[in-house]
């Protein structure tokens, strides 16, 4: 077993699988959307079918730390 060293890095060597196709997925662009701005982000996207990984830190922690920045404006 391999530990995680970062909460949003995604292996370079495509560890992550697409479960549909079974294949490896490939780090893409992507925008974050929440509420009404949008944010760029990078992660693991299936090339075939475009399936976006949302790493569950993501989903949540980025989320709350993009609120809290637009609070303090
Ligand atoms: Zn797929």
């Amino acid at each position: 077993m391999s530990e995680v060293k970062s909460f949003y890095e995604v292996d370079p060597k495509g560890q992550f699988i697409c479960h549909k196709c079974g294949i490896p997925l490939v780090k893409s662009d992507a925008v974050f959307g929440y509420l009404n701005n949008a944010f760029p982000v990078e992660m693991p996207v299936c090339p075939k079918c475009g399936f976006v990984y949302v790493p569950e830190d993501l989903a949540l922690g980025k989320v709350l730390q993009v609120e809290k920045v637009l609070e303090d404006k």
